[in-house]
């Protein structure tokens, strides 16, 4: 792990600290950093990890790939997989981010940090946490649901429930670390979280291979950026195609459609929306996520809470998946790319279900 080094988004320059807690760029420029690959880690990252030594593991990664037979027949798609993300070992994607910064911080000697989250990141973290024995210190939304709070806490994590938007978790957390001197291993922020997320695309190349699109429920886009690097990764070793990104938002909060479309959005807090996990008002890696959409050939849409309740229902009744919420937006977006004509009929589709219905209410 020590091999990887970290490189500024903006300025490109390779950063002398690569320690866990760095995230801005030392350059002057205040940029955040993506992982830079070397050499011989340049595969997938979970399992360089795992083959190093005095690491530890929920046994992440390796989620079920299914076809889903009936919802491609009623939409008119011959190759529509879902990758099963909620049965990671705390129920969603989270957990390929949360064992490669959890790991890297006890081989750091770190021993607690502080994290925001909407709370599957939280309750990941926490899991992590509670194996390698550091203290967490998780902030909340008021509103997180109840799965994902009591996950947090019964990992042992210290909760702290923080009022208002989203972003007023972000604040308190920033300010605790500062004023304890505790790092600040923000999920948003941190390179190495969506550098775990590469093993996503390693593992779909290696169930059905080459594939044309991905409809990613996006926020803060952490499995979309570290997707896309997997698979370049894996382009520049085989004779692989790389998939079309597609980022599906909440009506209600859609600054990467936005930004991705050259429209006006701005962010209005009376305006909710079911879609908690991707209820992200200002995306700090926005610009690298539209940088992506584009280089990809993808595309950036959005759709009401009401077009996603209805997928939402369509994958429990049909398929028999429970998925959170904020998945069942992939399949509008879906069925809305279909119609437009940019996913065809034979194309091979593959969505995340990034995490499980049971974490909240109906
Ligand atoms: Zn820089």
């Amino acid at each position: 792990m020590q091999s990887y080094s970290l490189k500024c988004y903006k300025c490109n320059a390779i950063q002398k600290d690569n320690s866990i807690s760095r995230i801005y760029c030392q350059n002057g420029c205040n940029e955040l950093l993506v992982c830079e690959d070397i050499s011989e880690i340049k595969k997938n990252p979970l399992i360089s990890l795992l083959k190093s030594s005095k690491t530890f593991s929920l046994g992440e990664g390796n989620t079920p790939i299914i076809k889903l037979e009936k919802i491609g027949e009623k939409l008119g798609l011959n190759n529509l997989y879902v990758k099963l993300e909620f049965m990671s070992p705390t129920g969603s994607f989270k957990d390929r981010g949360s064992v490669l910064v959890v790991n890297i911080a006890k081989k750091e000697n770190i021993r607690d940090f502080v994290e925001d989250s909407s709370g599957n990141a939280g309750a990941s973290l926490s899991a992590y946490a509670a194996l390698g024995k550091i203290k967490a210190h998780i902030f909340v939304p008021e509103t997180a649901g109840k799965g994902k709070v009591d996950q947090i806490s019964i990992f042992g994590s210290e909760l702290h429930k923080i009022s208002g938007p989203r972003e007023n978790s972000t604040i308190e957390a920033k300010l605790f670390a500062e004023k304890n001197n505790i790092p600040y291993l923000s999920h948003n922020l941190s390179p190495y979280f969506s550098e775990g997320m590469k093993s996503f695309a390693y593992e779909i190349n290696e169930s059905i291979g080459s594939i044309d699109h991905i409809i990613f429920p996006t926020g803060n886009g952490s499995l979309l950026l570290g997707t896309w690097r997997g698979f370049l990764d894996i382009s520049e070793k085989t004779n692989f195609n790389l998939p079309k990104l597609h980022a599906a938002q909440s009506k209600a909060i859609e600054p990467i459609v936005a930004k991705f479309n050259n429209t006006n959005w701005t962010f209005d807090s009376s305006k909710t929306t079911i879609a908690s996990g991707i209820s992200v008002s200002k995306p700090p890696r926005l610009q690298e996520i539209v940088d992506v959409i584009k280089e990809s050939k993808g595309t950036a849409l959005s759709s009401t809470d009401d077009e996603a309740l209805k997928w939402h229902k369509i994958l429990a009744k049909e398929e028999g998946i429970f998925c959170e919420k904020t998945s069942a937006f992939s399949f509008s977006a879906l069925e809305k790319l279909f119609s437009k004509g940019v996913i065809k009929k034979e194309e091979k589709i593959v969505i995340p279900i990034t995490g499980s219905g049971l974490k909240e209410a109906i």
